[in-house]
C-alpha cells in the first residue's frame, strides 16, 4: 500500500498543528473548554492517502460533501474515524450515505428526511442528524429558513436519527459574526425543545475563531489543513 510522501505528511502535520492551535487560542478568549469542540477535517477533493495520513496523526472526525467520492474513498477499506456527510444531496443518494455515515449536516427538507430515515431503519445503523439552516434567506448553499427549523427536527427526532442539533454555512461577504449570533439563537430554541439537540456544526478554515466565539461545538476544517482547492474545483 502506497501512502502520502514524507513530505505531505509533514504538510499535513503542521497544517493541523496550526488549527489546532487556533482553535485552543479561540477557546481561552471566551473561557471554553478545547476538548468540548470536534474538528471535522473535511477531506473532499484530496486523496485517501491523505486521509490515511490524517488518522495517523490523531484525527477522528472526517468531513465529504459527495456521495460518490465519500464512498469510493472511505468504504473500502472501511477509515477508522466518524465520517460527517456535510453536502446537499438527492433522495437517491440516501441508501449509500446512510451506509457510510455517523453524522448527515445537511439534513433542510422533510424529502432528505424521509429518505434517511427509510435507509437507517432499513440497514439499522446509527446516524446522527444535523438540520442545516440558511442564514442570508437564500437557498443556493442549501439550508432550511429559521421558520422552518422546528418541523424538520421534529421530523428528525421521531425518525429512526438522532437529532443532533444545527449546522450552518456563513454567509459570502457578510460578517460571519452576526450570522453565527443567529445560528446561536436558533440552536438555544431547538434545545427547548429538544435538549438532546445540542450539537452547532459552524465554522471553516476562514472563521472558526468567530464560531468558536458564538458557541459552536463542530468546526468543519478543510483548506487550513489540506491546502487550496483551487485546482480542483
Ligand atoms: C468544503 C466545506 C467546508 C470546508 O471549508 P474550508 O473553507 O475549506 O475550511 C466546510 N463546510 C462545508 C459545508 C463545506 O462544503
Amino acid at each position: 500500500m502506497s501512502g502520502a510522501t514524507a513530505e505531505r505528511r509533514a504538510e499535513l502535520a503542521a497544517n493541523l498543528a496550526a488549527v489546532r492551535d487556533r482553535l485552543t487560542r479561540a477557546c481561552a478568549q471566551v473561557d471554553r473548554d478545547p476538548t468540548q469542540l470536534r474538528l471535522v477535517v473535511v477531506t473532499k477533493y484530496f486523496p485517501r492517502t491523505d486521509v490515511d495520513a490524517l488518522i495517523d496523526l490523531g484525527v477522528t472526525d472526517l468531513g465529504e460533501n459527495r456521495d460518490q467520492e465519500a464512498r469510493a474513498k472511505l468504504v473500502d477499506p472501511p477509515v477508522r474515524a466518524r465520517v460527517h456527510f456535510i453536502g446537499q444531496f438527492q433522495t437517491n443518494k440516501a441508501t449509500s450515505i446512510a451506509g457510510y455515515a455517523d453524522v448527515v449536516h445537511s439534513l433542510d427538507r422533510p424529502k432528505a428526511i424521509a429518505a434517511l430515515d427509510r435507509a437507517v431503519r432499513a440497514n439499522g445503523r446509527e446516524v446522527t442528524g444535523l438540520i442545516q439552516v440558511s442564514l442570508d434567506g437564500a437557498t443556493g448553499r442549501g439550508g432550511a429558513q429559521p421558520e422552518d427549523v422546528p418541523a424538520l427536527a421534529d421530523a428528525v427526532a421521531a425518525s429512526a436519527l438522532r437529532l443532533g442539533g444545527v449546522m450552518a454555512v456563513a454567509p459570502l461577504g457578510a460578517d460571519p459574526g452576526s450570522a453565527f449570533a443567529r445560528l446561536r439563537t436558533i440552536a438555544a430554541e431547538l434545545r427547548a425543545s429538544h435538549p438532546e439537540a445540542t450539537i452547532v456544526s459552524a465554522g471553516m478554515s476562514g472563521d472558526l475563531e468567530s464560531a468558536i466565539a458564538h458557541g459552536a461545538t463542530h468546526l468543519r476544517v478543510g483548506t487550513a489543513i489540506l491546502g487550496s482547492r483551487q485546482s480542483h474545483e
